[in-house]
């Protein structure tokens, strides 16, 4: 049976090590790190996430401002206040949550986010520094893919890693921090011929395509590590379940390691947000990131 890698756990150990470096921070050179996080309309789903986001802040000592907006606030709006951001000192990070109201253009956003603060990744200039490998602030969840799969593997060097998915918040930047990190890289999507042939050469498995339990246990090569992006609301047995992008009950039986959903990767989103307030903050206030 493969290993379960705890996503929550390593969340919670990376939050504490984000709290101490916070904590260093502060004393050593007087810094306190920012998010301020926008959220425009009421959805329910992104209401949860801010709340969520907020508290981690706070919890782990740094600086956090919510901005909810109504849903029919103007594009030119919500701008301003990007821009009021920008300049504020104090803010060294901030995330506008997706999806905003359609009548916003949500790539003008984020584009309008100074790179410097752009926390979520997202914006054109981290994306083109990521690939060109320059330093760069890189999305959340492929950050904490990474993470998971460093923290069974080890080094990355020469690992065939196959990632199904190659949307912009995750299957391309996943691909390209695993080519950073040395991996012989196959991005996989919905035209690839014969994925389960591509998978079974993969050592290691990132899975973010949103079809709930589509990978199954007979396309792992025995021993490799899955990582299970997928969030998907399904109904069984009357109940309403979450299930990954894995059919995780024959994949645990042929994978080396594999993370569950949930309690995988979905932790380690958050706690990558605050990781890369704390390296924003240092990278604009010109001191040495602290080890987390
Ligand atoms: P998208 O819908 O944007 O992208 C899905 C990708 O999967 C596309 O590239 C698509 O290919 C590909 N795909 C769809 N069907 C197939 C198929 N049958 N075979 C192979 N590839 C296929 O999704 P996201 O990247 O935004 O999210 C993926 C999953 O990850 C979702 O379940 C989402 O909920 C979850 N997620 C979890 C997060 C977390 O843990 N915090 C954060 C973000 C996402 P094509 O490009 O050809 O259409």
């Amino acid at each position: 049976m493969a290993k379960l890698i705890d996503g929550k756990a390593y969340a919670e150990g990376l939050r504490a090590r984000i709290a101490a470096a916070v904590a260093s921070l502060k004393k050593d050179h007087g810094l306190t790190p920012g998010l301020a996080v926008v959220l425009v309309g009421e959805d329910p789903a992104s209401k949860v996430y801010v709340a969520n986001k907020a508290k981690q802040t706070v919890e782990v000592g740094m600086n956090s401002w919510e901005h909810k907006l109504p849903a029919d606030t103007s594009e030119a709006d919500l701008l301003a206040l990007v821009t009021k951001l920008n300049n504020d000192p104090a803010v060294h990070g901030i995330l506008v949550q997706m999806p905003v109201p359609k009548h916003i253009d949500s790539a003008k956003v984020l584009n309008t986010i100074n790179p410097d603060k752009d926390v979520d990744g997202f914006h054109v200039v981290n994306v083109g520094r990521l690939s060109t490998g320059q330093d760069a602030l890189v999305a959340c969840t492929p950050t904490g893919c990474v993470m998971l799969a460093k923290s069974v593997l080890g080094k990355l060097d020469g690992v065939n890693a196959v990632v199904i998915g190659r949307s912009n918040i995750v299957g391309k930047p996943v691909a390209q921090l695993l080519l950073a990190e040395n991996c012989t890289v196959t991005i996989a999507h919905s035209k690839s011929k014969d994925l389960p042939s591509i998978v079974r050469n993969a050592d290691l498995v990132i899975a973010a395509v949103g079809r709930p339990e589509m990978v199954k246990g007979d396309w792992i090569k025995p021993g490799a590590c899955v990582i299970d992006v997928g969030i998907n609301r399904i109904e069984r047995d009357g109940k309403g379940k979450l299930v990954g992008d894995c059919d995780f009950a024959s994949c645990e039986k042929v994978a080396g390691s594999i993370t569950p959903v949930p309690g995988g990767v979905g932790p380690m989103t958050i706690a990558c947000l605050l990781y890369n307030t704390v390296r924003a903050a240092c990278a604009i206030k010109g001191v040495k990131t602290p080890e987390m």
